[in-house]
């Protein structure tokens, strides 16, 4: 068999393709997918001016789980789930629980809620904006427990699907995210990137996508008594009808300060929803390789709060003639009662999730979207920053917003039955703690831009 030059240098390229196709797959990654709708009944999460309990489904609620090792055989798993974000003890029970029954530490593991306004209460989160029967909050519980075990299943099965696999990842754009604090600011940030990161098989199939954005999940009105995921659901649902055999997460990013426009339709819900799975689909186009090492990095900052008054200044509240400023005031009176103080500080959770040459920031509470661009602009437009991730015990204000005030600036924190705003260092508190896990993850200001 005789060869002329360009067949001989096709072969050529044909054989010293094979060692780069058995070196193609320098991960193991697996999924699951948990089907976490609550019972109709329970009574929905995120709007105080809800009138009744969910009375229908339309939209299945999910936890799904990402597990991810590298060669050298360093795990981690996401799991991004459609509540409204989880409770201390809720993360606490989890992760007791993952590390007891699959080994991995609380730094290997993040729970990413998706702050749907259509799915159930979480424990006793925001329990100053309902005004729940105790069965009905028998109900949240019941519901809470089942859910956690829900998680631990997800974690666990996504855990033992591990199989080979490439990693690429990308970064594209969607619009519909628009600052909601005009009142106070009409020049507020708005954050449109929509990360991707994409599994696929050695052979090249698409196994899943991971996706954020930055933007509450409200655009179904309070008036919708139906469990629902919102754009979010609709976009994974969308990304697994357009590759059939994918499994799709989403991880709100920094959203706080954001709400989809316009708003108040389940026709909205799904017109954001396809729009957001159009710009993981254009990402994705244009994705790069990621390759290792896996890097975890976890810590849990003192967020300390502003002043709070004394007993007698909330015995006064005990006459307000707002309802939620009186549970709010009764609320510290219990805790004063029996702690001697309202609570000085809240414990936050750090992650740092560093895939290679790219780096996932996953922060606690709710976060405004001054963080992800100020993290992105110290590390690189291509760093990966999440929010409501473990713990959502409220708003996370940057010093602007917490300056300027307003709902997300410390007024939210009532519902939330915290004392008040945080003190001015709480901005600061963030980004120190973000750069202490980004320098022990290796990750440096440099190395990201
Ligand atoms: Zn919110």
């Amino acid at each position: 068999m005789s060869l002329d030059r360009r067949e001989f240098l096709l072969a050529l390229a044909a054989a010293s393709a094979l060692p780069a196709a058995a070196k193609a797959a320098p991960w193991r990654a697996g999924f699951a997918t948990v089907d976490i709708t609550p019972p109709l009944g329970v009574w929905m999460g995120g709007y105080a001016a809800r009138k009744e309990p969910a009375q229908g489904i339309a939209q299945p609620l999910h936890a799904k789980a990402l597990a991810v090792a590298d060669s050298a055989g360093r795990r981690a798993v996401v799991v991004s789930l459609d509540v409204l974000g989880l409770t201390e003890p809720a993360v606490d029970r989890i992760a007791g629980a993952v590390r007891r029954q699959y080994g991995l530490s609380r730094q290997q593991l993040l729970l990413c809620s998706s702050h749907t306004h259509s799915g159930p209460i979480i424990r006793d989160q925001l329990a100053v904006a309902y005004d729940l029967k105790p069965v009905q909050w028998d109900q949240v519980r019941a519901s809470t427990r089942r859910i956690e075990g829900q998680v631990i299943e997800a974690a666990g099965r996504a855990l033992g699907s591990m199989q080979p696999s490439r990693l690429r990842w990308a970064q594209g754009e969607a619009g519909f995210a628009a600052n909601r604090r005009t009142a106070i600011n009409l020049d507020g940030p708005v954050d449109h990137a929509v990360p991707v990161l994409a599994v696929e098989r050695p052979d090249g199939r698409l196994a899943g996508v991971v996706f954020g954005y930055a933007c509450h999940n409200t655009t179904l009105p309070a008036s919708f008594v139906r469990y629902h995921g919102d754009y979010a659901g609709v976009a994974k649902a969308d990304l697994e009808r357009r590759h059939p055999g994918v499994t799709a997460l989403f991880i709100q990013g920094c959203g706080a300060d954001a709400n989809p426009q316009p708003r108040g339709t389940l026709e909205l819900a799904e017109q954001h929803g396809h729009e957001l799975a159009d710009a993981v689909d254009r990402a994705l186009a244009g994705a790069a390789e990621v390759t290792g090492p896996l890097r975890t990095a976890f810590t849990t900052v003192s967020l300390a709060y502003a002043p709070a008054p004394g007993a007698e200044a909330w015995r006064r509240k005990l006459d307000d003639e707002n309802v939620y400023v009186r549970r709010h005031a009764q609320m510290m009176l219990d805790v004063i009662a029996r702690d001697g103080r309202t609570v000085a500080a809240e414990s936050a959770p750090l992650h740092v999730l560093r895939l290679g040459s790219l780096c996932m920031v996953a922060l606690s509470g709710e976060v405004v979207a001054d963080y992800a661009l100020a993290i992105r602009q110290k590390y690189g437009r291509g760093t990966w920053v999440a929010g409501y991730t473990d713990s959502v015990f409220g708003y996370v204000p940057s010093a602007r917003v917490l300056r300027e005030g307003g709902y997300e600036g410390g007024e939210a924190m009532l519902y939330f039955g915290r004392p008040g705003p945080f003190a001015d260092t709480v901005e600061a508190t963030v980004l120190n703690g973000v750069d202490a896990l980004m320098a022990a993850a290796g990750v440096t200001p440099a190395e990201g831009t």
